[in-house]
């Protein structure tokens, strides 16, 4: 594997030829919980991060391994950390570097999920999220404070399908000492978020990685660009001894290793002391779908295209919600962050409202009424039903979820089978 491969290649080759001991061409699934140590020497050097190896399989696995090192060179980070869920990528991304006392900057265009973990879940943990509208990303600047130790945003949030001016952000960010971190769950292979100044990904292995609707999983990858210790005091946790580790100072205890303060700091506490490895059967799933992304995402994106350019026409739609279909500056972020598709997910509203949405969902009959996306199967859901029940009204109008709003994660099977059902489903709405 080298810098210069294209996705297509990295998906099938970084991070592994063949199994050492047999030869195997497919990724083993070392399904093991510990490795037995060499000698007491070995051991304490590995437990002293003088030496890399596996310990347990809570912190590292053989087969995880790959899967990391191969999304890593997949978004030409450094390194990364397969976790149990997005859910817990998420949490661990900020938790990373946020302690109690401290704030976050966060887009207000969320999943429902990672809206609850950031307003109830964190805010327990004496963690405060500001929300801040990317529609003028100097909220971002405005929310900073000293306490403020990272901003947070999605690069396709759904409903609004709004694509968060990257660039822009990181670039305030990287002005006043604060790391951006994209959750990019929604389009992988369309948008790599380290090349417009990004720190830190998060995603989701969960939908288009995995493919198929298998596996819950999450993975954080560090981008390597950031630099911890040049920010004065707003990173402690990194540049500052660590009373869990022995008092390491993690921008110098890793250093010969790389710009990998981040996600080894992740690995070596976090993980060690809370838990939600990614399982390496899970690991192994991902790593069959990763192999073809790009090609679906292609289909996907072609798919989605044509579905939203049906519904536009269609006399029952209100309106239809897709990136490339926005205009001003909303199209402008589109065009400059997403290559070689829109992404699959396409949002309308229909002119009947609430009951016509309910009537449409019940009537379909290929597309899955499911709280997923990125599933190669198409899907359908109604937010303000389900996803985003738990939040508040005003905050689900917030996040762009409206009564009649219906969100369609559009698939790979044939594009005239999937007009067809949504036509009958539509003449049923
Ligand atoms: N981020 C986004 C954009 C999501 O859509 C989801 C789940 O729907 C998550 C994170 C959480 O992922 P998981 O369900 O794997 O915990």
């Amino acid at each position: 594997m080298t810098e210069s491969q294209n996705p297509e290649t990295i998906v099938l080759h970084a991070g592994y030829r063949s199994d050492e001991t047999t030869n195997a061409v497919a990724v083993p699934i070392y399904q093991t919980t510990s490795y037995q140590f060499d000698s007491t020497e070995h051991a304490s050097n590995l437990f002293g991060l003088k030496e890399f190896g596996n310990i347990y399989t809570r912190i590292m696995n053989p087969t995880n391994d790959v899967l990391e090192k191969r999304i890593a060179a997949l978004e030409g980070g450094v390194a990364s950390l397969a976790l149990g869920s997005g859910q817990a990528a998420s949490l661990f991304a900020i938790q990373n570097i946020c302690h109690a006392g401290d704030n976050f900057v966060s887009s207000t265009d969320l999943y429902g999920g990672t809206w609850n973990l950031f307003s109830n879940t964190l805010s327990t943990m004496g963690i405060e999220v500001r929300y801040v509208d990317p529609a003028d990303p100097e909220g971002f600047r405005n929310a900073t404070d000293e306490r403020t130790r990272c901003y947070y945003a999605e690069t396709l949030p759904n409903p609004k399908l709004n694509v968060f001016p990257i660039k822009e952000v990181a670039d305030i960010g990287r002005e006043l000492g604060v790391p951006l971190i994209m959750d990019n769950t929604a389009c992988p292979i369309l948008c790599r978020p380290f090349d417009h100044g990004a720190a830190i990904i998060v995603y989701s292995t969960t939908k288009y990685i995995g493919g198929h609707g298998t596996s819950i999983g999450g993975l954080i990858v560090d981008g390597g660009n950031f630099d911890w210790e040049a920010q004065g005091d707003r990173f402690p946790m990194l540049n500052q001894p660590d009373p869990s580790y022995h008092g390491a100072v993690w921008t110098e205890a890793v250093k010969p290793l790389g710009p990998i303060a981040y996600i080894i700091k992740a690995r070596v506490t976090l993980l060690r002391d809370i838990g939600a490895p990614m399982s390496p059967f899970n690991a192994f799933q991902f790593i069959q779908g990763l192999e073809t992304l790009p090609l679906r995402m292609e289909r996907h994106c072609e798919n989605a295209a044509a579905v939203a350019q049906y519904l536009s026409s269609h006399d029952k739609v209100d309106h239809v919600i897709f990136p490339s279909m926005q205009s001003g500056e909303l199209k402008r972020r589109a065009d400059a962050y997403l290559k070689g598709g829109y992404g699959a997910l396409v949002g309308f509203e229909l002119k009947g409202g609430l009951e016509a949405g309910r009537k449409f969902i019940d009537a379909l009959k290929l597309f899955y009424h499911v709280a997923n996306i990125g599933d190669a199967r198409s899907l359908a859901i109604h937010p303000a039903s389900t996803t985003h029940s738990q939040l508040t009204p005003e905050d689900q109008l917030a996040t762009g979820v409206s009564d009649s709003y219906v969100r369609l994660s559009i698939g790979i099977e044939h594009i005239d089978d999937i007009v067809a059902d949504l036509s009958q489903a539509l003449e049923a709405a």
